[in-house]
């Protein structure tokens, strides 16, 4: 049987992206919806698990809309959540939100790489890629290897990523005492969470939140101080947090949780050919369960950019700005919750007044990212 790689002509390709999360899948529809030859691997083989809560903003849904690929959310069944209910030493308030949409991160991914398919990308799966010089890409399957000279880069590799590692000018910067992600799919509503609701379990070592996911099952996300996961372990780390507020815990022994490293963390948006753009672009810690949004939306942005790119001009500076200009308000917005949700006795006396009715609408209507 051919393998995918020698499936594929290594010439003429106008775009490579890198990556088939949101980001990737969302740049790839944008790129070949301008009439670009585009190609998208990704080293997973799908449908692959993601450490995510699963919920998608209300900008995040829009933004989908906007590119057309809306449809993905449908097949991945993904359905409505309107409560945000948060905890925090106890203390528990639930506020109307506007809608977020909950999704399992294999079955949408998937059905986005679907999406991409059906609009003249060509998708492999299993291909890992790595940059070797600001103009080539080697491409892996197995034993085999094959170097592509595409017309534009686009890497959407998310954290975990080692689509960049080597290259100088794409060198990370971490927040080496910022949280690290932890997720798992649970078969079970966990005990703290209520129904139809997303559940949010704040603490001095960060947060835990729980989601309802299409099908009966659950989605765990949790942002922990490196130091609780090295004294108690992942499970261990989350029952502490849950047992802060009086919360038992979340049968963890019987839950296999991945992780991701430091979530804060920044580096170069673009150089040359080569743009960047989710998760691959840089990161803030995710209390607001944004991150799928800000891929999406930056993502739909790219076609022209990389256009651009492809008929020799210099758009990576551009690239950059674009960005910025897309994201810059709600990563302040996320740094700011999340500096307020690192401090459980301010949250306390906050979540006490709420539930005197004392906390206007539009500052939890603030929490959720509306349109981008
Ligand atoms: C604990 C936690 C909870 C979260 N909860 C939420 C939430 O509720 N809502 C929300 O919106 N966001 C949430 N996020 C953030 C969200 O998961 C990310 O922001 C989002 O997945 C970013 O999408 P992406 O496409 O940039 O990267 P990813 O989704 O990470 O996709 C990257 C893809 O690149 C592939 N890849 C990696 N390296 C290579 C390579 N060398 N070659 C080829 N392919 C490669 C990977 O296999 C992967 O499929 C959460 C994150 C964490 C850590």
């Amino acid at each position: 049987m051919a393998s995918a790689l020698s499936s594929i002509e290594p010439g003429g390709w106008d775009a490579l992206v890198v990556g088939a999360g949101p980001a990737g899948c969302v740049a790839a529809a944008s790129i070949a919806a301008r009439g670009l030859r585009t190609l998208l691997v990704d080293r997973a083989a799908f449908p692959r698990p993601k450490v995510c809560g699963g919920c998608l903003a209300p900008a995040g849904v829009a933004a989908l809309d906007d590119a057309g690929l809306g449809g993905a959310l449908r097949l991945a069944g993904a359905a409505p959540v309107a409560t945000l209910r948060l905890i925090a030493r106890g203390s528990s308030l639930s506020l109307p939100i506007r809608p977020y949409v909950t999704v399992e991160r294999a079955r949408f991914d998937a059905a986005l790489a679907q999406s991409c398919v059906e609009r003249g990308v060509r998708f492999l799966d299993g291909v890992g890629a790595k940059l070797l010089d600001l103009e080539t890409v080697e491409l892996r399957a197995g034993d085999e290897r094959i170097s592509l000279r595409p017309g534009a880069i686009v890497v959407a590799d998310g954290l975990g990523g080692a689509a960049l590692s080597g290259r100088p000018e794409f060198r990370w910067t971490v927040k080496e005492d910022s949280p690290v992600g932890l997720g798992a799919t649970l078969d079970a509503p966990p005990a703290h969470a209520g129904p139809d609701a997303i559940t949010m379990v704040c603490g001095r070592g960060g947060y835990v939140g729980a989601a309802p996911l299409p099908g009966g099952r659950w989605a765990l996300a949790a942002a922990v101080t490196p130091w609780l996961v090295r004294r108690d372990g992942p499970a261990g780390a989350i029952d502490s947090l849950l047992a802060e507020s009086g919360l038992g815990p979340v049968a963890a022994g019987a839950v296999r949780f991945r992780g991701v490293g430091n979530l804060t963390r920044r580096r170069a948006a673009s150089r040359g050919r080569v743009l960047l753009v989710g998760d691959a672009s840089g990161y803030v810690q995710p209390l607001t369960g944004e991150g799928m949004s800000w891929a999406i939306a930056c993502a739909a942005r790219i076609g022209p950019y990389a256009e651009a790119i492809v008929r020799g001009a210099d758009a990576a500076g551009a690239w950059g700005r674009e960005c910025s200009r897309t994201l810059g308000v709600r990563r302040v917005v996320c740094r700011a919750v999340c500096a307020a949700a690192a401090r459980p006795r301010v949250l306390d006396a906050v979540l006490r007044l709420g539930a005197l009715g004392a906390v206007p609408g539009w500052a939890s209507r603030g929490l959720c990212w509306g349109r981008a």
